[in-house]
C-alpha cells in the first residue's frame, strides 16, 4: 500500500509554503502537476528536485492510470496544483477516488486556498457556506444563478477579471444590488485587496478602474442576512 499526498501550495506568497508540505515533496517517488513548468519553479526555488509528470483537467481521465501504477508499484506519489489546494476547482478528485478505491493510502498536507481565505477576509457570516466555484462560461450559467435565489448560505465565487463585473450585475440582477458582498484580489499578494460592500458599490468601484487585473474571489451574503 502506497501513499497519494495531496500538497497545498502557495496562493500568491510563498512564504506561505509549509515546511511539511516541502518535507513530503522531498520524500516523494514523484510529483503530478498540472504545469510541469509552473511547479518546476516552485521546487527549484525549494530546491527540491524530484521528477514531475502532467496532471491537468485535459489529461486527468488519462494519467489517472499513471499515477495509480506509481502507487500500485509501490511508490509515495504527490499531487499538487498550479496553485492552493488541489482538488478545489483544480484536478484531484478522480486521483483521490482512484487512490480509494485500489485501496492506497490519501493524505492531505493542507494549506492556501483561495476560496477560504476570501471568505474568511470578507466579514460575512462563515458558519454555513456553499462554494459554486467557477459559473459556466455561457450555457447553464443564467440557471446556476438564479438556482441560488433562496440559498441562504454565504456564497463563494472563482472568477476571471475580465468577467468579474459581468458576474457582479448577473448577481446583482437576482439578488438585489444591496446584497453585501465582497471581494478579494491578489490575496497573499503584494497589490492585496479586500473590499467589502454592496453588490451596487462594488460594480462602481471596478467599473471606474482604467483597467480590472488579478485574480478575484467573491464572496456573497446569502438571503435574509441583514447587518
Ligand atoms: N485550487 C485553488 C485554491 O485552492 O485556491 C483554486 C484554483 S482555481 C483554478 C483558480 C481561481 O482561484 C482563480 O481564477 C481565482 O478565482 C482564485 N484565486 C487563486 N489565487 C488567488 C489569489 N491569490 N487571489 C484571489 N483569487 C485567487
Amino acid at each position: 500500500m502506497s501513499t497519494l499526498y495531496i500538497i497545498a501550495t502557495p496562493i500568491g506568497n510563498l512564504g506561505d509554503f509549509s515546511p511539511r508540505a516541502r518535507e513530503v515533496l522531498s520524500q516523494v517517488a514523484a510529483v503530478a502537476c498540472e504545469d510541469t513548468r509552473t511547479s518546476g519553479f516552485l521546487l527549484h526555488h525549494f530546491e527540491i528536485k524530484k521528477p514531475l509528470f502532467s496532471f491537468h483537467s485535459h489529461n486527468e481521465h488519462k494519467r489517472v492510470n499513471a499515477l495509480t501504477d506509481l502507487l500500485d508499484g509501490g511508490s509515495d506519489v504527490a499531487l499538487i496544483s498550479d496553485a492552493g489546494m488541489p482538488a478545489i476547482s483544480d484536478p484531484g478528485f478522480l486521483a483521490v477516488r482512484a487512490a480509494h478505491q485500489l485501496g492506497h493510502t490519501v493524505s492531505v498536507i493542507p494549506g492556501p486556498c483561495a476560496a477560504t481565505t476570501a471568505l474568511a477576509a470578507s466579514g460575512l457570516p462563515s458558519d454555513r457556506f456553499c462554494f459554486e466555484g467557477f459559473l459556466p462560461q455561457k450555457k447553464g450559467r443564467k440557471t446556476r444563478v438564479e438556482l441560488l435565489t433562496d440559498e441562504t448560505r454565504t456564497m463563494i465565487f472563482f472568477e476571471s477579471p475580465y468577467r468579474i463585473v459581468k458576474l457582479l450585475k448577473e448577481l446583482s440582477a437576482v439578488f438585489g444590488e444591496d446584497r453585501q458582498a465582497c471581494f478579494g484580489r491578489e490575496l497573499t499578494k503584494k497589490f492585496e485587496e479586500i473590499r467589502r460592500a454592496t453588490l451596487a458599490e462594488l460594480i462602481v468601484s471596478l467599473e471606474e478602474r482604467p483597467s480590472i487585473k488579478g485574480e478575484f474571489v467573491l464572496v456573497v451574503a446569502g438571503k435574509d442576512y441583514t447587518e
